[in-house]
């Protein structure tokens, strides 16, 4: 299939071309004609699969098609994304895919001041990508106008919902008209994400896509044994020896992403951390140099990880076990993108046996085990609590989202809407969700 036959305007698929993208992507070839007849979507897809251009390109053909006349610009799409650096992303996207064609779009976020935000959206704004806390800061001061939107997209709908979104998105929907598209995607589906599915969307086309990386096609996944104490010299010496020069490591805490990070330049690893107490211009400069070669290590939180969009990353690292298991298979799911190869290394300690457990039951596989030479691990450790000192959370995964989701308020009313669903789960949490969110 090619993109000429989906029904897209020339320009679009002309500009489609230019980016170089010669076949549609699964997502894009079910996503882009039920978009373009104006239906509800549900899609089950997570970054790397081509959804941003699922949705963008549709969305950009129907709002050029029927602009607007006159002088007045009302906002006629609505993008909520959990994260800034989403929003930047797919913003971004929506420039370019739309260049040429006479729509405006731009970013709604917090960190950044409110009055250039105001003046952009008095000049007229067609495609507006919000978080929803700044979105929900603009609707009360009477700054923005949703009384238009023909089109509202929920992109990482469970990502927002597992930050405490939900109260933010239904009052923002709130003001939207009732006759309106509606496009929810998701990479996962818990009761709550069905629960809002059901309310949102009316007869929506279902759409799974296969989750790239789960089964580690592309990616090598290995996990190197080593003491607590062990973590950093070993991260140091295999980038070193293995002449990493892209590597993308996770830490679960802010505080322990800016340790390694200033641990690693000390060691003469250029390294930067990126996390949600950054401000965005810190955040920006950060990624900017990672994408340009400029530093060789970018740690990051899960949260702040989400929606970065990295092409071909060679190496990730998980420093820290995450408390989720899907998180892992997110974290992994940077490596080995686009048909390129990955390596996926795990540093794990005596104290994350019990999550480990959790992925490779997610998994459904064992993860290989290598030592490495001089970096054993004494086998006489015992094990701690893996969050000791922080909330004192089991490993069960309750306790694992910390981040701060960047949104500006809201972000940290921990409304418990994700964990305990993904808790109930058993052992294959995420895929047996997805398998019966099919017959939902
Ligand atoms: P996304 O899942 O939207 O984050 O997109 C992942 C990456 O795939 C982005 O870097 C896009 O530029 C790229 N991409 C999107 N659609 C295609 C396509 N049809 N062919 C090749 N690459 C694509």
């Amino acid at each position: 299939m090619s993109f000429d036959e989906l029904g897209l305007a020339t320009a679009l698929v002309r500009t489609v071309r230019e980016q170089g993208y010669t076949t549609p992507t699964p997502i894009q070839q079910q996503a882009i004609p039920a978009i373009l007849a104006g239906g509800d979507v549900l899609a089950s897809a997570q970054t790397g699969t081509g959804k941003t251009a699922g949705f963008t390109l549709p969305i950009l053909d129907r709002l050029s098609r029927a602009h607007s006349p006159g002088g007045t610009r009302p906002v006629r799409a609505l993008i909520l994304t959990p994260t800034r650096e989403l929003a930047a992303q797919v913003e971004a996207s929506t420039r370019t895919y739309g260049k040429g064609l006479p729509l405006k779009s731009m970013t709604l976020f917090g960190g950044v001041g409110m009055q250039p935000q105001i003046q952009t959206l008095r000049r007229g704004v067609d495609i507006l990508v919000a978080t929803p806390g700044r979105l929900l800061d603009h609707l009360g001061r009477g700054t923005v106008d949703l009384s238009r939107v023909e089109t509202l997209v929920l992109d990482e709908a469970d990502r927002m919902l597992d930050m405490g979104f939900i109260r933010d998105i239904r009052r923002v929907i709130s003001s939207l008209p009732n006759e309106r598209q509606t496009l929810l995607f998701s990479a996962t589906f818990s009761n709550e994400i069905r629960n809002l599915a059901q309310d949102l969307l009316r007869s929506p086309t279902r759409i799974d896509v296969a989750r790239r990386n789960t089964a580690a096609e592309a990616v090598t996944q290995i996990v190197h044994p080593v003491n607590r104490t062990g973590k950093q010299a070993l991260l140091s010496s295999l980038i070193r020896n293995g002449d990493w020069q892209q590597v993308l490591v996770f830490t679960r805490t802010k505080h322990g992403a800016d340790r390694l990070a200033k641990q690693l330049d000390r060691d003469g690893v250029t390294a930067t951390a990126i996390h949600g107490n950054k401000s965005q211009g810190a955040r920006t400069t950060a990624l900017s140099r990672f994408h340009k070669g400029g530093v060789r290590v970018l740690v990051a939180t899960d949260i702040a990880a989400r929606g970065l969009d990295i092409d071909q990353l060679p190496h990730v690292v998980n420093y820290e076990l995450p408390h989720v298991p899907e998180d892992y298979v997110h974290r992994i799911g940077r490596t080995g993108r686009a048909g390129h190869g990955g390596q996926a290394v795990s540093l794990v300690c005596v104290d994350e046996q019990g999550q480990l457990a959790g992925i490779e039951r997610l998994l459904n596989r064992s993860i290989t085990k290598q030592t490495v030479a001089g970096h054993e691990p004494d086998l006489a450790e015992r094990p701690e609590p893996a969050t000791k000192g922080r909330s004192g959370r089991s490993n069960r995964g309750g306790g694992a989202r910390r981040g701060h989701p960047g949104g500006g308020r809201g972000g940290q009313s921990r409304s418990g809407q994700g964990s305990p669903g993904r808790r109930g789960q058993g052992p294959r949490g995420g895929y047996s969700a997805r398998a019966k969110s099919k017959a939902a």
